[in-house]
Parts: structure tokens; C-alpha cells; sequence
């Protein structure tokens, strides 16, 4: 972000992200610190993205363990309650 204005500046926190953005240019709407460190807009929804990803895919394999655990316990009842 590119401005003649001085004052604060704010360096994303994520290490391949090269913005820079000035603490009042941005608005602190958009200004999101996680334990003490800035993410600009771009990094904090990409993270935020990445958590919901990952909580996705986690719960997608915990389906499928479930549903295996329940062939297994179909496959070995007995005739009788099938
Ligand atoms: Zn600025
Ligand atoms: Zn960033």
C-alpha cells in the first residue's frame, strides 16, 4: 500500500506476504491481530479459510471412521437381526 503519509506502519505477520499497510490507512476494522501479531486482510481470511478447511476435513474423516465402524458392526451381527 502505497501513500505519502508517515506515521505507524503494520507488516503482515505472515512471513511470505510482502504488504505493509499504514495503521490508519487501513481502518482498524480490518486490522486483526492473533497473539500479538498483524495479519493483513488477504492473510487473516486466507488463515481464517484454512482453519475452516481443516475443521471440514477433519470432521469428513471422523464420518468415515464412523461409517467403517458401523459396516463392521453391521457385517458382524448375527443373521438373526438383519
Ligand atoms: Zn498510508
Ligand atoms: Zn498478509
Amino acid at each position: 500500500m502505497k501513500c505519502n503519509e508517515g506515521g505507524q506502519l503494520l507488516i503482515c505477520s505472515t512471513s511470505d506476504c510482502p504488504l505493509v499497510y499504514h495503521e490508519k490507512c487501513l481502518g482498524s476494522e480490518f486490522i486483526c491481530y492473533k497473539k500479538g501479531n498483524f495479519y493483513c486482510p488477504f492473510c487473516s481470511h486466507s488463515r481464517a479459510l484454512k482453519e475452516y478447511l481443516e475443521a471440514k476435513k477433519k470432521a469428513s474423516l471422523l464420518r468415515k471412521d464412523l461409517d467403517a465402524f458401523m459396516r463392521n458392526v453391521l457385517e458382524h451381527q448375527p443373521a438373526k437381526f438383519l
